[in-house]
C-alpha cells in the first residue's frame, strides 16, 4: 500500500482525526510530495505519527537511474513492497518535462514488439503506486534542479485500460491534486474496445491515444493480439463515438514503424483512411530493438515516404524523434532488464 492509496476518509478513521484535519494532511500530502517532516500547522505528535504509520509510507524506492540523450531522457526502475518492478522515463525538453508511467508490471497484452508484452503479466499496480511515480519525479526535479512535470504520458509498462479504476482515479489526481492539465495528461490503450465505451460514458477529460500499428485487421492482429477480440471495426465503431459524445476531443494514433510489416504504401493509405475518419493525429515512431523480438525497424527513407503518403492525403502525422534507446527506455522497450 502507498501513502497515495489513502482517501481523506482513509485518513480520518485511521488517524482518528476531525474531517477538516484529514483534508489538511491529504493536501500536504500532494504539496509536500509525502514529506511529512517539512510539514507546518498540524500539531507535531500528529506529524510523528503520520512519519511513523508503516502504510502511510512511499511505496516505490528507486532501484536503479539509467540516463542517455545527453541526459535528457532518464529511466527509473522502481522497486515495489512486493519486490515487483516498474520502469518510469523521464524526458526533458526545452519548453517542458514529461514522464512516461506504468500501470501494470508486466502486462497481458502480449504485442509482439513489445519488450513488457513478452515479460508476461505480475500485477496490476495501485492508484498510489502510479501516483507516487510522478510524486517521486517531481521530488527528483526539483533536487536536480530540472524542469517542473508538465505533463504525464500513461505509457509505459501495461495496458492503462486493463487496469481502469486505479490508472483513471490517478489521472484524476495528477488533475486535482497536482494541478496538471486534463490537455497534458494522456491515457494510452491498445484498443480494449469496453473500456473504450466507459471513457465515453463517463465523460472523461484526459487525452487519448490508441497504439494502432496495422491498418487492416490480418497486420494489426500479428502485432497487437487484443484486435482477434476487438477488431478494427469494433475499435473504430467504439472511438467515432468517443469522439461524438464530445466534439472537443482529439485523439492520436500511434504507429511504431516495423520495416516490411507495416511500413507499406498499402499499410499507409488504409491508416490514412482510419486517421480521417477519426480526425485522428498520427505519430510515428521507428521500432526499437529488444533483444528477443524478430522484428527490424523501417529504414529511414520507407519511414519518410510512409509519412509523405499521410501527408499527401491530408493527414496530420508527426515522424517522432527516437528517446531512451541506448538505455533501453524507448517505446516498447521497458522490461525489467538492467
Ligand atoms: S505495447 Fe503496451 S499494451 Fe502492448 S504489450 Fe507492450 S505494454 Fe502491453
Amino acid at each position: 500500500m502507498s501513502i497515495y492509496d489513502f482517501s481523506i476518509e482513509d485518513i480520518q478513521s485511521r488517524f482518528d482525526v476531525e474531517p477538516y484535519r484529514s483534508c489538511q494532511i491529504y493536501e500536504l500530502m500532494y504539496r509536500h510530495l509525502g514529506n511529512f517532516s517539512k510539514a507546518t500547522g498540524i500539531p507535531k505528535s500528529l506529524v510523528a505519527k503520520l512519519i511513523d504509520c508503516e502504510d502511510f509510507q512511499n511505496s516505490l524506492s528507486i532501484g536503479k537511474i539509467s540516463k542517455c540523450d545527453n541526459d535528457q531522457t532518464e529511466k527509473f526502475l522502481f522497486e515495489l513492497k512486493d519486490k515487483k518492478v516498474v520502469e518510469s522515463v523521464l524526458m526533458h525538453y526545452y519548453n517542458r518535462s514529461s514522464v512516461c508511467i506504468s500501470t501494470q508490471s508486466g502486462c497481458k497484452m502480449n504485442c509482439s514488439f513489445c519488450a513488457t508484452g513478452q515479460m508476461g503479466f505480475k500485477r496490476n499496480l495501485s492508484k498510489g503506486e502510479i501516483v507516487e511515480q510522478v510524486i517521486r519525479l517531481m521530488q527528483y526535479c526539483i533536487d536536480n534542479g530540472h524542469r517542473p512535470i508538465t505533463n504525464i504520458v500513461f505509457m509505459g509498462m501495461g495496458e492503462p485500460l486493463d487496469n481502469y479504476e486505479n490508472s483513471i482515479e490517478a489521472a484524476w489526481a495528477f488533475k486535482n491534486e497536482l494541478n496538471i492539465g486534463a490537455k497534458h495528461i494522456t491515457v494510452s490503450t491498445v484498443g480494449i474496445v469496453p473500456a473504450i465505451k466507459r471513457l465515453t460514458e463517463e465523460n472523461l477529460p484526459f487525452r487519448l491515444a490508441v497504439s494502432l500499428h496495422g491498418s487492416d485487421n490480418e497486420t494489426r492482429s500479428k502485432i497487437v493480439p487484443i484486435n482477434k477480440k476487438y477488431p478494427l471495426e469494433m475499435l473504430i465503431e467504439s472511438l467515432t463515438e468517443y469522439l461524438e459524445s464530445n466534439r472537443s476531443r482529439r485523439l492520436s494514433l500511434e504507429w511504431t514503424l516495423i520495416k516490411d510489416v507495416n511500413d507499406t504504401q498499402d499499410q499507409a493509405v488504409k491508416l490514412a483512411k482510419i486517421a480521417k475518419k477519426l480526425r485522428a493525429h498520427v505519430n510515428l515512431i521507428y521500432l526499437n530493438p529488444t533483444a528477443k523480438i524478430g522484428y527490424n525497424a523501417s529504414q529511414t527513407d520507407a519511414a519518410v515516404n510512409f509519412k509523405s503518403i499521410l501527408e499527401n492525403l491530408n493527414i496530420n502525422v508527426t515522424l517522432r524523434k527516437t528517446r531512451g534507446q541506448s538505455i533501453n527506455a524507448a517505446c516498447g522497450q521497458l522490461a525489467y532488464m538492467n
